[in-house]
Protein backbone atom coordinates (compact mmCIF):
# COMPACT_ATOMS: atom_id res chain seq x y z
CA UNK A 1 0.00 0.00 0.00
CA UNK A 2 2.93 2.54 1.09
CA UNK A 3 4.74 1.35 -2.15
CA UNK A 4 1.75 1.78 -4.50
CA UNK A 5 1.28 5.61 -2.84
CA UNK A 6 5.06 6.47 -3.66
CA UNK A 7 4.72 5.69 -6.99
CA UNK A 8 1.22 7.07 -7.74
CA UNK A 9 3.37 9.94 -6.10
CA UNK A 10 6.58 10.05 -8.22
CA UNK A 11 5.95 11.94 -11.93
CA UNK A 12 8.35 12.72 -14.63
CA UNK A 13 8.74 16.10 -14.32
CA UNK A 14 9.47 16.14 -10.46
CA UNK A 15 12.11 13.59 -11.13
CA UNK A 16 13.79 15.05 -13.87
CA UNK A 17 13.80 18.27 -11.93
CA UNK A 18 15.81 16.76 -9.15
CA UNK A 19 17.96 14.96 -12.00
CA UNK A 20 18.92 18.11 -13.16
CA UNK A 21 19.49 19.65 -9.50
CA UNK A 22 22.56 16.63 -9.15
CA UNK A 23 19.71 14.97 -6.39
CA UNK A 24 20.65 11.43 -5.61
CA UNK A 25 17.40 9.69 -7.12
CA UNK A 26 16.11 6.24 -5.37
CA UNK A 27 16.77 2.76 -6.99
CA UNK A 28 12.59 2.87 -7.44
CA UNK A 29 12.88 6.37 -8.95
CA UNK A 30 15.24 5.50 -11.77
CA UNK A 31 13.06 2.52 -12.46
CA UNK A 32 10.14 4.47 -12.61
CA UNK A 33 11.88 6.73 -14.64
CA UNK A 34 12.94 3.80 -16.81
CA UNK A 35 9.31 2.92 -17.27
CA UNK A 36 7.55 5.87 -17.61
CA UNK A 37 9.73 8.56 -18.97
CA UNK A 38 9.85 9.90 -22.67
CA UNK A 39 13.57 8.71 -24.14
CA UNK A 40 13.29 12.65 -25.61
CA UNK A 41 13.13 14.14 -22.17
CA UNK A 42 15.71 11.58 -20.30
CA UNK A 43 18.50 11.76 -23.49
CA UNK A 44 18.12 16.40 -22.79
CA UNK A 45 18.20 15.92 -19.16
CA UNK A 46 21.12 13.32 -19.25
CA UNK A 47 22.59 15.61 -22.01
CA UNK A 48 22.70 18.92 -19.81
CA UNK A 49 24.28 16.92 -17.22
CA UNK A 50 26.92 15.69 -18.82
CA UNK A 51 27.38 19.83 -20.36
CA UNK A 52 27.86 20.58 -16.94
CA UNK A 53 30.24 18.35 -15.74
CA UNK A 54 32.13 17.96 -19.17
CA UNK A 55 31.21 21.19 -20.78
CA UNK A 56 33.91 21.33 -23.30
CA UNK A 57 32.23 19.26 -26.37
CA UNK A 58 35.24 16.73 -26.23
CA UNK A 59 34.57 13.47 -26.18
CA UNK A 60 37.55 11.68 -24.62
CA UNK A 61 38.99 7.50 -25.86
CA UNK A 62 42.09 5.98 -24.89
CA UNK A 63 44.91 3.76 -26.52
CA UNK A 64 45.36 0.16 -24.38
CA UNK A 65 45.65 -3.11 -24.59
CA UNK A 66 43.53 -6.27 -23.00
CA UNK A 67 46.49 -8.37 -22.06
CA UNK A 68 45.08 -11.92 -20.04
CA UNK A 69 47.71 -13.12 -17.24
CA UNK A 70 46.09 -16.33 -17.54
CA UNK A 71 42.85 -17.91 -18.86
CA UNK A 72 42.97 -20.49 -15.97
CA UNK A 73 39.65 -20.09 -13.97
CA UNK A 74 38.01 -21.75 -11.74
CA UNK A 75 35.02 -18.88 -10.78
CA UNK A 76 32.92 -20.94 -13.99
CA UNK A 77 31.04 -17.82 -14.64
CA UNK A 78 28.19 -18.77 -17.47
CA UNK A 79 28.75 -15.89 -19.60
CA UNK A 80 32.08 -16.72 -20.44
CA UNK A 81 33.91 -18.21 -23.27
CA UNK A 82 37.20 -17.48 -22.50
CA UNK A 83 38.37 -19.65 -19.30
CA UNK A 84 39.80 -23.11 -19.50
CA UNK A 85 40.12 -25.50 -16.52
CA UNK A 86 43.16 -25.87 -14.61
CA UNK A 87 44.98 -28.42 -16.82
CA UNK A 88 43.45 -27.99 -20.02
CA UNK A 89 45.22 -28.28 -23.28
CA UNK A 90 44.23 -24.69 -23.86
CA UNK A 91 45.62 -23.12 -20.59
CA UNK A 92 48.26 -20.57 -20.36
CA UNK A 93 50.06 -18.36 -18.24
CA UNK A 94 51.60 -15.43 -20.10
CA UNK A 95 55.55 -15.23 -20.23
CA UNK A 96 57.31 -12.39 -19.72
CA UNK A 97 58.93 -12.62 -23.85
CA UNK A 98 54.64 -12.40 -24.88
CA UNK A 99 54.35 -9.40 -21.96
CA UNK A 100 57.53 -7.53 -23.95
CA UNK A 101 56.40 -8.19 -27.41
CA UNK A 102 53.14 -6.82 -26.58
CA UNK A 103 54.19 -4.09 -24.67
CA UNK A 104 56.56 -2.88 -27.24
CA UNK A 105 53.55 -2.88 -30.17
CA UNK A 106 51.55 -0.80 -27.87
CA UNK A 107 53.63 1.71 -27.62
CA UNK A 108 54.50 1.83 -31.28
CA UNK A 109 50.78 2.08 -31.63
CA UNK A 110 50.34 5.37 -28.80
CA UNK A 111 49.39 3.13 -26.32
CA UNK A 112 50.49 3.83 -22.71
CA UNK A 113 48.64 1.59 -20.59
CA UNK A 114 48.55 -2.40 -20.14
CA UNK A 115 44.81 -3.75 -18.73
CA UNK A 116 46.32 -6.77 -17.54
CA UNK A 117 43.26 -9.29 -15.93
CA UNK A 118 42.84 -13.06 -15.90
CA UNK A 119 41.45 -15.91 -14.52
CA UNK A 120 41.24 -17.16 -10.99
CA UNK A 121 44.06 -19.62 -11.16
CA UNK A 122 43.51 -21.81 -8.27
CA UNK A 123 47.66 -21.41 -7.69
CA UNK A 124 48.75 -17.70 -8.30
CA UNK A 125 49.02 -15.45 -5.24
CA UNK A 126 50.35 -12.19 -4.53
CA UNK A 127 53.29 -12.55 -5.42
CA UNK A 128 52.71 -13.92 -8.88
CA UNK A 129 51.08 -10.47 -9.37
CA UNK A 130 53.60 -8.54 -7.12
CA UNK A 131 56.75 -9.82 -9.17
CA UNK A 132 54.85 -9.62 -12.56
CA UNK A 133 54.00 -6.10 -11.78
CA UNK A 134 57.69 -4.91 -10.46
CA UNK A 135 59.48 -6.83 -13.73
CA UNK A 136 56.72 -4.81 -16.14
CA UNK A 137 57.89 -1.48 -14.31
CA UNK A 138 61.55 -2.24 -14.14
CA UNK A 139 61.25 -2.86 -18.04
CA UNK A 140 58.96 0.01 -19.42
CA UNK A 141 59.25 2.67 -16.34
CA UNK A 142 56.52 4.63 -18.51
CA UNK A 143 54.19 1.83 -18.52
CA UNK A 144 50.69 2.16 -16.74
CA UNK A 145 48.71 -1.02 -15.08
CA UNK A 146 45.04 -0.36 -15.23
CA UNK A 147 44.45 -4.28 -13.59
CA UNK A 148 42.77 -6.99 -12.03
CA UNK A 149 39.33 -6.20 -10.69
CA UNK A 150 37.60 -7.01 -7.45
CA UNK A 151 37.17 -10.25 -7.96
CA UNK A 152 40.85 -11.22 -8.90
CA UNK A 153 41.55 -9.18 -5.34
CA UNK A 154 39.00 -10.64 -3.10
CA UNK A 155 40.05 -14.40 -5.01
CA UNK A 156 44.21 -13.53 -3.83
CA UNK A 157 42.63 -12.04 -0.46
CA UNK A 158 41.32 -15.92 -0.24
CA UNK A 159 43.72 -17.60 -1.26
CA UNK A 160 46.72 -15.69 0.74
CA UNK A 161 44.52 -14.83 4.28
CA UNK A 162 44.71 -11.22 3.39
CA UNK A 163 42.37 -8.54 3.99
CA UNK A 164 41.33 -6.51 0.89
CA UNK A 165 43.48 -3.60 2.11
CA UNK A 166 46.80 -5.56 2.47
CA UNK A 167 46.86 -6.99 -0.55
CA UNK A 168 45.72 -4.11 -2.62
CA UNK A 169 48.40 -2.39 -0.78
CA UNK A 170 51.03 -4.30 -2.12
CA UNK A 171 49.59 -4.60 -5.47
CA UNK A 172 49.86 -0.52 -5.56
CA UNK A 173 53.55 -1.23 -4.31
CA UNK A 174 54.59 -2.97 -7.05
CA UNK A 175 53.47 -0.91 -9.54
CA UNK A 176 49.36 -0.98 -9.29
CA UNK A 177 48.18 2.49 -11.18
CA UNK A 178 44.60 1.59 -11.38
CA UNK A 179 41.85 -0.84 -10.94
CA UNK A 180 39.06 -1.72 -13.92
CA UNK A 181 35.48 -2.04 -12.39
CA UNK A 182 35.97 -6.17 -13.73
CA UNK A 183 33.14 -8.59 -12.36
CA UNK A 184 30.30 -6.37 -11.32
CA UNK A 185 28.53 -7.56 -13.45
CA UNK A 186 25.12 -7.26 -11.45
CA UNK A 187 25.62 -6.87 -8.02
CA UNK A 188 22.95 -8.53 -6.32
CA UNK A 189 23.60 -12.07 -5.27
CA UNK A 190 20.64 -13.38 -6.32
CA UNK A 191 21.80 -12.98 -9.85
CA UNK A 192 25.68 -14.04 -9.39
CA UNK A 193 24.62 -17.05 -7.97
CA UNK A 194 23.31 -17.64 -11.15
CA UNK A 195 25.53 -16.84 -13.59
CA UNK A 196 28.99 -16.07 -11.80
CA UNK A 197 28.57 -17.99 -8.81
CA UNK A 198 32.54 -18.65 -8.40
CA UNK A 199 32.82 -15.21 -8.36
CA UNK A 200 32.74 -12.92 -4.89
CA UNK A 201 29.70 -11.57 -3.49
CA UNK A 202 28.19 -8.43 -4.59
CA UNK A 203 29.67 -6.95 -1.27
CA UNK A 204 32.80 -8.10 -1.75
CA UNK A 205 32.85 -6.05 -4.80
CA UNK A 206 32.18 -3.31 -3.43
CA UNK A 207 34.08 -3.60 -0.56
CA UNK A 208 37.29 -4.40 -2.77
CA UNK A 209 36.36 -0.49 -4.25
CA UNK A 210 36.56 0.64 -1.04
CA UNK A 211 39.54 -0.44 0.23
CA UNK A 212 41.11 1.05 -3.09
CA UNK A 213 39.43 4.64 -3.21
CA UNK A 214 41.27 4.32 0.75
CA UNK A 215 44.07 3.70 -0.81
CA UNK A 216 44.18 6.52 -3.19
CA UNK A 217 43.85 3.47 -6.17
CA UNK A 218 41.54 5.39 -9.21
CA UNK A 219 39.48 2.85 -10.54
CA UNK A 220 36.12 2.39 -12.46
CA UNK A 221 32.54 0.87 -12.07
CA UNK A 222 30.95 -1.26 -14.54
CA UNK A 223 27.31 -3.07 -15.12
CA UNK A 224 26.63 -5.97 -17.64
CA UNK A 225 22.91 -6.13 -18.18
CA UNK A 226 20.41 -7.77 -20.32
CA UNK A 227 20.54 -11.08 -19.03
CA UNK A 228 19.04 -12.31 -16.14
CA UNK A 229 18.38 -9.27 -14.04
CA UNK A 230 15.34 -7.17 -12.85
CA UNK A 231 15.03 -3.59 -13.34
CA UNK A 232 15.01 -3.41 -9.94
CA UNK A 233 18.57 -5.15 -9.73
CA UNK A 234 20.04 -2.75 -12.54
CA UNK A 235 18.96 0.23 -10.13
CA UNK A 236 19.88 -0.82 -6.71
CA UNK A 237 23.34 -1.78 -8.81
CA UNK A 238 23.74 1.79 -9.28
CA UNK A 239 22.52 3.10 -6.08
CA UNK A 240 25.10 1.08 -4.68
CA UNK A 241 27.77 2.08 -6.81
CA UNK A 242 26.82 6.02 -5.84
CA UNK A 243 26.98 4.91 -1.97
CA UNK A 244 30.57 3.85 -2.61
CA UNK A 245 31.44 7.05 -4.29
CA UNK A 246 29.96 9.37 -1.85
CA UNK A 247 31.91 7.46 1.03
CA UNK A 248 35.58 8.34 -0.53
CA UNK A 249 37.87 10.33 1.16
CA UNK A 250 37.51 13.92 -0.87
CA UNK A 251 40.98 13.86 -1.63
CA UNK A 252 40.66 10.93 -3.97
CA UNK A 253 39.41 10.02 -7.57
CA UNK A 254 37.52 7.05 -6.60
CA UNK A 255 35.32 5.67 -9.26
CA UNK A 256 36.49 7.63 -12.48
CA UNK A 257 33.97 6.50 -14.67
CA UNK A 258 30.64 4.18 -15.26
CA UNK A 259 30.39 1.58 -18.21
CA UNK A 260 27.46 -0.24 -19.24
CA UNK A 261 27.14 -2.43 -21.51
CA UNK A 262 25.37 -5.36 -22.63
CA UNK A 263 25.41 -9.21 -22.04
CA UNK A 264 27.18 -11.10 -25.16
CA UNK A 265 25.52 -14.12 -25.51
CA UNK A 266 26.75 -16.12 -28.66
CA UNK A 267 28.16 -19.60 -27.56
CA UNK A 268 28.04 -19.10 -23.84
CA UNK A 269 26.45 -21.91 -21.63
CA UNK A 270 23.34 -19.14 -20.57
CA UNK A 271 22.14 -18.96 -23.97
CA UNK A 272 22.84 -23.12 -24.81
CA UNK A 273 21.20 -24.58 -21.46
CA UNK A 274 19.48 -21.45 -20.05
CA UNK A 275 18.45 -20.05 -23.45
CA UNK A 276 19.17 -16.76 -22.13
CA UNK A 277 19.77 -14.47 -25.00
CA UNK A 278 20.60 -10.54 -24.76
CA UNK A 279 17.63 -8.88 -26.20
CA UNK A 280 19.10 -5.51 -25.58
CA UNK A 281 17.33 -2.69 -27.97
CA UNK A 282 19.49 0.38 -29.28
CA UNK A 283 16.80 2.45 -27.15
CA UNK A 284 16.98 0.80 -24.28
CA UNK A 285 20.80 0.89 -24.25
CA UNK A 286 20.44 4.71 -24.85
CA UNK A 287 17.65 4.71 -21.69
CA UNK A 288 20.34 2.72 -19.47
CA UNK A 289 23.11 5.52 -20.91
CA UNK A 290 20.94 8.56 -19.97
CA UNK A 291 19.61 7.02 -16.52
CA UNK A 292 23.07 6.03 -16.00
CA UNK A 293 24.17 9.93 -15.84
CA UNK A 294 20.95 10.67 -13.97
CA UNK A 295 21.52 8.26 -11.43
CA UNK A 296 24.89 8.67 -10.96
CA UNK A 297 25.66 12.67 -10.33
CA UNK A 298 28.50 11.66 -8.28
CA UNK A 299 30.59 10.22 -11.30
CA UNK A 300 31.74 12.67 -13.65
CA UNK A 301 32.77 10.26 -16.94
CA UNK A 302 30.42 7.94 -18.33
CA UNK A 303 31.59 5.54 -21.05
CA UNK A 304 29.47 4.25 -23.87
CA UNK A 305 30.18 0.71 -24.72
CA UNK A 306 31.08 0.87 -28.86
CA UNK A 307 32.36 -2.78 -28.34
CA UNK A 308 28.84 -4.30 -27.46
CA UNK A 309 26.65 -2.26 -29.28
CA UNK A 310 28.72 -1.04 -32.29
CA UNK A 311 29.44 2.27 -33.34
CA UNK A 312 26.05 3.94 -34.31
CA UNK A 313 24.72 3.57 -31.26
CA UNK A 314 27.49 4.78 -29.04
CA UNK A 315 27.61 7.99 -31.21
CA UNK A 316 23.97 8.68 -30.12
CA UNK A 317 24.96 7.93 -27.10
CA UNK A 318 27.16 10.98 -26.96
CA UNK A 319 23.92 13.14 -27.28
CA UNK A 320 22.10 11.03 -24.29
CA UNK A 321 24.87 11.54 -21.56
CA UNK A 322 27.88 9.85 -22.42
CA UNK A 323 31.27 11.58 -22.52
CA UNK A 324 33.66 9.04 -23.10
CA UNK A 325 34.09 6.15 -25.71
CA UNK A 326 36.26 4.15 -24.24
CA UNK A 327 39.66 2.25 -25.17
CA UNK A 328 40.34 0.90 -29.17
CA UNK A 329 41.59 -2.02 -27.25
CA UNK A 330 44.62 -3.32 -29.39
CA UNK A 331 43.29 -6.66 -28.04
CA UNK A 332 40.65 -7.86 -26.22
CA UNK A 333 40.06 -11.70 -25.77
CA UNK A 334 37.05 -11.92 -23.14
CA UNK A 335 33.98 -9.60 -24.43
CA UNK A 336 34.80 -10.56 -28.00
CA UNK A 337 35.16 -14.35 -26.96
CA UNK A 338 31.23 -14.38 -26.50
CA UNK A 339 30.42 -12.40 -29.57
CA UNK A 340 31.35 -8.49 -29.44
CA UNK A 341 32.43 -8.04 -33.46
CA UNK A 342 32.90 -4.45 -33.34
CA UNK A 343 36.70 -2.68 -34.18
CA UNK A 344 38.40 1.05 -34.26
CA UNK A 345 41.61 1.99 -35.14
CA UNK A 346 42.71 5.34 -33.75
CA UNK A 347 41.64 7.08 -36.87
CA UNK A 348 38.56 5.39 -36.63
CA UNK A 349 37.30 5.73 -33.52
CA UNK A 350 38.53 9.67 -33.60
CA UNK A 351 36.25 9.71 -36.91
CA UNK A 352 33.51 8.32 -35.39
CA UNK A 353 33.20 10.81 -32.75
CA UNK A 354 33.83 13.94 -34.87
CA UNK A 355 30.90 12.34 -36.88
CA UNK A 356 28.99 12.53 -33.59
CA UNK A 357 29.92 15.90 -33.33
CA UNK A 358 32.15 16.16 -30.96
CA UNK A 359 35.94 16.34 -30.81
CA UNK A 360 38.13 13.65 -30.37
CA UNK A 361 40.52 14.06 -26.85
CA UNK A 362 42.85 11.09 -26.01
CA UNK A 363 43.18 10.81 -22.21
CA UNK A 364 45.13 8.44 -19.58
CA UNK A 365 43.22 6.09 -17.09
CA UNK A 366 42.74 8.84 -14.89
CA UNK A 367 40.46 10.59 -18.07
CA UNK A 368 43.47 13.11 -17.55
CA UNK A 369 43.75 14.42 -21.35
CA UNK A 370 46.89 13.10 -23.78
CA UNK A 371 48.67 14.26 -26.47
CA UNK A 372 48.47 12.11 -29.36
CA UNK A 373 51.67 10.84 -29.99
CA UNK A 374 52.83 12.51 -33.71
CA UNK A 375 54.57 8.80 -34.93
CA UNK A 376 51.85 6.09 -34.46
CA UNK A 377 51.09 3.11 -36.36
CA UNK A 378 47.62 2.32 -37.09
CA UNK A 379 46.70 -1.51 -36.15
CA UNK A 380 45.46 -3.65 -38.37
CA UNK A 381 42.14 -5.09 -38.19
CA UNK A 382 42.15 -8.43 -39.38
CA UNK A 383 39.71 -10.08 -37.33
S1 LIG B 1 34.55 -14.02 -16.45
FE1 LIG B 1 36.55 -14.05 -15.42
S2 LIG B 1 36.13 -14.99 -13.44
FE2 LIG B 1 34.39 -15.54 -14.80
S3 LIG B 1 34.98 -17.52 -15.71
FE3 LIG B 1 35.65 -15.91 -17.12
S4 LIG B 1 37.77 -15.57 -16.55
FE4 LIG B 1 36.83 -16.63 -14.83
Amino acid sequence: MYTKLLIKDMNVSNLLFRAINFDFLSADEGKFLFENAPLGELINVADELRKIQKPDNKVTWQIDRNVNTTNVCIANCKFCNFYRIPGHSESYITNIETYKKKIEETFRFGGDQLLLQGGHHPELGLKFYTDLFRELKSLYPQLKLHSLGPPEVAHICKLEGKSHTEVLSALKEAGLDSMPGAGAEILNDRVRRLISNGKCTGKEWLDVMRAAHKLNIPTSATMMFGHIETLDERFEHLVWIRKVQSEKPASVMGFVAFIPWTFQDENTILKKIKGIRNETSADEYIRMIALSRIMLPNIKNIQASWLTVGKKVAQECLHAGANDFGSIMLEENVVSAAGAPHRFTSNGIQEAIRQAGFEPQLRNQKYEYRKLPEMIEQQVIDY
